[in-house]
This record gives C-alpha cells, sequence and structure tokens, in this order.
C-alpha cells in the first residue's frame, strides 16, 4: 500500500511539472508574440435592435502562436498577460491597432464605425493609461467618439478610489464606457449613478436560457427597468436564436450582439460587411 501511494504521489508530481512546464512555455512564447506581430484582431458585430443593422463593432484579440494556422482564443492566454502585466503593452497595442484600422477603412470610403474595446482590470489600474489613450488619439487622428471601453464591474471595483478619476479623464477625452457583463459581479448597483456610463451588456449567462427560463426573462426585465431610468442604454450579449432576440426586442434591449448576427470576423471579411453594410 506504501508503494502504491508513492507511486500515485510520483504520478500526480509529474502531471503538476508537466502543467507547470506547459504553463512555462506558454508564457515564454506569449513574451516574444507581440514582437512577432503574432497577435490580431476580431471584430464582432453589435446590432440595433430597431432596424437590425450595425451599430459597433466589438474588438476582440486572438494569437496566432508560432505563426501558425491555430488560432488562440483569449480565455486562455488574457489570464496569464494579467498576471504576469504583459497585459499592459499587449492592452495598448490593441487600442492602437484598433484605431489604425478605424482609420484604415475611413480611408477606404467605408462608413465610420464605432469600435468598443475591451479593457482589463489589470489595465485600468496602470498609472500610464490615459497618457497612453491620449497619445494614440493624437497618432492615429480618431474620432474619440468612436471609441468605447468595456470594464467589467470587477475590474471597476479594484480600483477603489481613482475609479471616478480616472473614468473622467477617459469621457473628458471624448471617449466612451461601458460595463460588461453586467450582472455577473458582486458589487452593489450604486456606481451606476457615480460613475460616467453610458452603456451596459447584459452578460450571455442570461440571454442563454431566456426561452425556456422565466426568472431569466424577471432579471431581464429587471435589468432594462433599472437602465431606463438611469439612461442607460443596454447591449445584450450571446445572442443565439431569434427567439431570444425577439424577447429582449420586446423588453425593448437596443442592441444585440452573437452568433446569429455574427461571429467575431477578421479585418478582411469585417471590412466587407462595412462595404455592404447588411446582415441577415
Ligand atoms: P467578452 O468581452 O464578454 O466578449 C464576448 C465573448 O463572447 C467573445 O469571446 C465572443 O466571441 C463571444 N461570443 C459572442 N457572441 C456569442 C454567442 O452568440 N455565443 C457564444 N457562445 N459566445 C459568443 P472571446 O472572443 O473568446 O473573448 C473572451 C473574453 O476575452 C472577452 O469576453 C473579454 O473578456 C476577453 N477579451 C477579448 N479581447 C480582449 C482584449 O483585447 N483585451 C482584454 N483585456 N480582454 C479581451
Ligand atoms: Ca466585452
Ligand atoms: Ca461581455
Ligand atoms: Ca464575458
Amino acid at each position: 500500500a506504501k508503494a502504491a501511494g508513492r507511486n500515485n504521489y510520483q504520478f500526480f508530481d509529474q502531471r503538476l511539472n508537466q502543467a507547470a512546464a506547459r504553463r512555462f512555455e506558454l508564457e515564454s512564447n506569449l513574451r516574444s508574440a507581440l514582437a512577432h506581430k503574432e497577435f490580431e484582431l476580431h471584430y464582432q458585430p453589435i446590432i440595433d435592435t430597431t432596424t437590425r443593422r450595425l451599430h459597433a463593432l466589438e474588438v476582440l484579440l486572438r494569437w496566432r502562436k508560432g505563426g501558425s494556422d491555430t488560432l488562440v482564443g483569449p480565455d486562455e492566454f488574457i489570464p496569464i498577460l494579467e498576471e504576469n502585466g504583459m497585459i499592459v503593452p499587449v492592452g495598448e497595442w490593441v487600442i492602437r491597432t484598433a484605431c489604425e484600422q478605424i482609420m484604415a477603412w475611413q480611408g477606404q470610403g467605408l462608413a465610420a464605425v464605432p469600435l468598443a474595446i475591451n479593457l482589463s482590470a489589470r489595465q485600468f489600474m496602470h498609472d500610464g493609461l490615459v497618457d497612453s489613450m491620449r497619445r494614440i488619439l493624437g497618432e492615429t487622428g480618431i474620432d474619440p467618439s468612436l471609441v468605447e471601453f468595456e470594464l467589467t464591474e470587477t475590474a471597476l471595483m479594484q480600483h477603489g478610489g481613482r475609479t471616478l478619476e480616472i473614468l473622467r479623464q477617459i469621457n473628458g477625452m471624448g471617449m466612451r464606457l461601458s460595463i460588461d457583463d453586467f450582472g455577473t459581479g458582486y458589487s452593489s448597483l450604486a456606481y451606476l449613478k457615480r460613475f460616467p456610463v453610458r452603456k451596459i451588456k447584459i452578460d450571455r449567462a442570461f440571454v442563454r436560457e431566456l426561452e425556456a427560463s422565466a426568472e431569466d426573462r424577471a432579471i431581464v426585465a429587471a435589468v432594462m427597468a433599472l437602465a431606463n431610468s438611469l439612461q442607460l442604454s443596454v447591449v445584450a450579449e450571446g445572442v443565439e436564436t431569434e427567439g431570444q432576440y425577439a424577447l429582449l426586442r420586446s423588453h425593448g434591449c437596443q442592441f444585440a450582439q452573437g452568433y446569429l448576427f455574427a461571429r467575431p470576423l477578421p479585418a478582411g471579411e469585417a471590412a466587407q460587411l462595412l462595404a455592404s453594410s447588411v446582415l441577415e
């Protein structure tokens, strides 16, 4: 029994080592990813539910690891970037590249479409954030009102007393703010009144079972009522079916995003969409 126990322990130990080795490899690959131009941006349409037409594009980061054909999704590497601080330069690259893309599209005569860019907690807490935003605005010449930042409740709450000041500075430069994954944080709602936020995004968790779940419909109705009384607009995330879409519209939700309309698209396909400007 003792020998078996030792074997189990060795087996467990070996697996831990393998996990640590994988993690180490991932991290060192990530360190060179920016310099090797392995990151790319995809763009997912957010549609206006009154017209079913394009309202904005959410910018979503992808990693073409080792320049290969496979794209790694952000859930697999953003937590690592957050942990080791690389999210700061990578996040700056995201903002800059997205703004440059908009300007390039405008140069090709395509419609100026607003962008929604994700900001992580660590990025938001970084002292250089506002300066780097100001620099990017100046260097790309983008109309600031085309740029909206998405922040989760958790990211906002981690910054304590500085939160309001930073939000005001971002707002003061003419850019907009929205609350991402609304309803999944643990905070009180009081912040909605204090912060210069214009939009909230209802998390996919409340949309997924909307057709089957009376509870989720009640939550959506409550969020809509809250948003209306605070004059915030609402985006529903993860809309996959016509049934979900119809329910969201019946609740007065102004914007929607999800596979029903389009998946996140590489820049070339997003440009085609802008050129045709129609969604099925
Ligand atoms: P998020 O901000 O909540 O983004 C929405 C996620 O839902 C995206 O996953 C999108 O592809 C996915 N999605 C959209 N419509 C549907 C749908 O109808 N059904 C389902 N099942 N999923 C849908 P993605 O691209 O894998 O991104 C995951 C998360 O990674 C994002 O969640 C965001 O928190 C983070 N992220 C992505 N890009 C960036 C970035 O540039 N910076 C930072 N800090 N975070 C990012
Ligand atoms: Ca988002
Ligand atoms: Ca979200
Ligand atoms: Ca999410």
